[in-house]
């Protein structure tokens, strides 16, 4: 039996799409290349944005229509399954299934008895459950996910993810700590420890947090690169700044989610903190480690954001100059907070300055890249192009993406590229070692 998992979302959602991989290939199914040429497909989804769920019914009505000619299992597993459970059954009778985050080890079974019995995401639970690591088939052999907590207390006004996720649940230390050993022997050279807000950390029994976490994590021969995400401004302390600073392994980059630049819509938004809180931050950070690469996220249009205020969450960029922006039109998520509030900003409005916030941060991209041109940096290589099998791809410290060409095949080492052009997305050179 043949299965192919489409995962929609963040790397949370792909460390999952691994874990049901792994559980699948233990059970003895084969991961198959196309929807096509496989007897199960598992959709993860996700329902952060109204966008992604949108895409997520259009391939439901491509996979109905493919069951008609067919003999396939469909399921439907992530925040979305989380969230419709029965609804999506209603709606979609051809699925087979629907997983909830927290039932993922349970997916063979449910396959073998889905035929009889239609499963559908129970509740989420309080505890960790874990899934043994063995068992995570990962897409990447030299860069690996950790989860080390998942769910989410903080309620922001306008996020899906504690009516999906649930509480914050935080995974053993002992169990992190064992995966990223076992993955340092397999050869992996960087990992990333991923979880909702993972700075708020705290270890069961121990009670021990995120920074010593960090410093656990730092002592593990082999590993040479340590990133995590994502980081909340409300939990990000001096105190992680300072570990970040000590660590050798830990990257000078950081993803710190400011959502807009506007204290009163941060205040809506119930962030916890300021734009001067944010921007305090920012200057510790740069204070310790001056060539620290930063990235956010931005959301345009919430309700009540006024042209003054969208002009403050420009002035922010100008000021942080981030080295990467992932950046949305507001919509509104059932559940949420923001959901009752009313819809103010015009759609037009919303989109425009999205367009704005977009072009004011490619310029600025464009010439921070500019200013690398010449420098030489090292450069975890993670790919190789289809087409020139001497061009290859990865990421710096700074987790910027670097295209290079090398004569030998280096695929899962650190080399060092000089950088020889760019584009406001990307750094183009060439291996000098
Ligand atoms: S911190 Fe806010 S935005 Fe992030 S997952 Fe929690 S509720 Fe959502």
């Amino acid at each position: 039996m043949k299965f192919f998992i489409h995962t929609f979302g963040c790397q949370m959602n792909e460390n999952d799409s691994e874990h049901i991989a792994g559980l699948l290939a233990a059970s003895g199914y084969q991961q198959a290349n196309t929807i096509e040429e496989s007897d199960v497909v598992i959709v993860n989804t996700c329902a952060v944005r109204q966008k992604s769920e949108d895409k997520l019914y259009s391939l439901l009505g491509r996979l109905g229509t493919l069951k008609k000619t067919k003999n396939l299992t469909i399921g439907v597993a992530g925040c979305v399954a989380q969230l419709q459970r029965s609804n999506l059954f209603d709606k979609n009778p051809f699925i087979d299934f629907i997983l909830g985050p927290d039932n993922y080890w349970q997916i063979s079974r449910i396959i073998s008895s889905c035929n009889t019995d239609k499963f559908i995401a129970t509740h989420w639970h309080n505890e960790w459950k874990e899934i043994p690591h063995i068992q995570t088939l990962r897409e990447n052999f030299t860069s690996a996910y950790v989860t080390i907590m998942e769910g989410c207390n903080n309620f922001c006004s306008f996020c899906i993810v504690p009516f999906t996720r649930g509480r914050e649940k935080y995974r053993p230390m002992n169990h992190i700590l064992n995966e990223i050993k076992s993955l340092a022997q397999q050869g992996y050279k960087e990992i990333q420890l991923l979880g909702q807000n993972v700075n708020s950390y705290k270890a069961p029994k121990t009670g021990k947090d995120f920074v010593s976490l960090l410093k656990e994590v730092d002592r593990i021969d082999s590993i040479q690169w340590i990133r995590f995400i994502t980081s909340h401004p409300k939990n990000f302390t001096k105190e992680i700044s300072a570990a970040m600073k000590d660590s050798e392994k830990v990257c000078r980059q950081l993803h710190l989610p400011v959502q807009s630049g506007s204290t009163s819509v941060l205040q809506r938004m119930k962030r916890g903190y300021s734009r001067v809180e944010y921007l305090q931050i920012i200057e510790i950070l740069r204070d310790l480690m001056p060539d620290i690469c930063l990235s956010t996220d931005i959301i345009v249009g919430f309700p009540g954001e006024t042209d003054k205020d969208f002009q403050e969450t420009i002035s922010l960029l100008q000021t942080v100059r981030f080295t990467n922006l992932f950046s949305f039109r507001y919509s509104p998520r059932p559940y949420t907070a923001a959901s009752r509030m009313k819809d103010s900003i015009p759609l037009e409005t919303k989109k425009k300055r999205l367009i704005e916030l977009q072009s004011i941060q490619k310029e600025l991209q464009l010439k921070m890249n500019q200013s690398l041109i010449g420098q030489t940096m090292k450069v975890l290589c993670t790919g190789q192009s289809k087409k020139d099998p001497k061009i290859f791809s990865g990421r710096n410290e700074g987790y910027q993406v670097i295209n290079f060409r090398s004569e030998k095949d280096v695929i899962g080492k650190f080399v060092k590229v000089r950088i020889l052009s760019c584009g406001p997305y990307s750094l183009q050179g060439v291996v000098i070692q």
